[in-house]
């Protein structure tokens, strides 16, 4: 008589959704290696895991960007980026039109509103700025308030704790081992540390990555693992579309190796049961 071994989702069962356990990387890789009929298994897994450790509740959070377009960084990935051709353009938004938006947000039953810009990190006049309308928002609008400036200093940081920002942004984007590939003008490492600054400033921790853009199988479960020892409070997880991107450098990039199919959201709510996951990010 042969004995049925159990299968990676009936560990993932046992483990993370009854003891609340994420799984290892090694364990993630196992689930994103499952054949396409494991699909449907897999997806109701991640529910019972999302209800069963997050609850059915739904955050939701708006953004607004205050400044668009012409970063100096090379993400590939980014339309925003002043390095390649796309039809961004450069803008600001002023004061009254941050504060409109925070009250249409708030409106709608969203409980954070997210203050973005494209920049490798804030200068002082846009600090300045944000610092403004952080204080005209709390005037006229009962939401919290969230940043995604890029990189941070300490002394940003510690700003921005003053200020009383609730919570934010800093993708990691992808696995460390698959970084440069995909940005040449900074580091994962000058990301991450940027996200440990914001933990130490008690602000909450909102990251999370893009799929889809040349990372393998095991990349992706890299990036799972790192994002677990990173503990975020939420992981926007986005789903690159190439049709649609900036022109690649395509030297470095050119198109996904790996279909984006091959992330079951259930790898990633095993790996981090507790963790929120909104639809949208910057
Ligand atoms: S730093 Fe942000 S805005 Fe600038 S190119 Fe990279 S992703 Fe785009």
């Amino acid at each position: 008589m042969t004995v049925a071994h159990p299968t990676i989702l009936d560990v993932a069962r046992e483990q993370v959704l009854e003891r609340g356990e994420g799984l290892g990387e090694e364990q993630v890789l196992a689930v994103l290696q499952l054949p396409d009929e494991a699909l449907a298994e897999s997806l109701a897994l991640a529910h019972e895991v999302r209800l069963r450790w997050c609850g059915p509740e739904v955050e939701v959070e708006g953004i607004v960007s205050v400044k668009t377009g012409g970063c100096p960084e090379d993400c590939h990935f980014c339309s925003q980026s002043g390095r390649f051709e796309t039809p961004v353009r450069a803008a600001r938004l002023d004061i009254p039109s941050l504060v409109e938006a925070a009250r249409q947000t708030a409106q709608t039953g969203a409980t954070e509103f997210c203050i973005v810009a494209a920049v490798r990190g804030p200068d002082e006049r846009l600090m300045a700025q944000v610092r403004d309308g952080i204080a005209a928002i709390r005037a006229a609008v009962d939401i919290n308030i969230a940043c995604s400036l890029g990189i941070l200093t300490a002394e940003q940081a510690r700003q921005l704790e003053v200020m009383g920002v609730h919570r934010y942004n800093h993708n990691l984007e992808t696995a460390r081992s698959h970084f440069p590939r995909v940005v040449t003008t900074h580091s994962w490492e000058e990301r991450w540390a940027t996200l440990q600054l914001v933990r130490e400033h008690g602000m909450e921790v909102c990251c999370g990555a893009i799929i889809g853009m040349g990372e393998t199988l095991a990349q992706r479960a890299e990036l799972a693992a790192q994002l677990a020892a990173l503990d975020p409070h939420e992981v926007p997880m986005n789903f690159l579309d190439p049709g649609r991107g900036p022109r690649w450098p395509t030297s470095r990039w050119s198109r996904p190796r790996t279909p984006c199919a091959r992330s079951p959201p259930s790898a990633w709510r095993c790996r981090a049961p507790s963790c929120a996951s909104p639809g949208a990010a910057s």
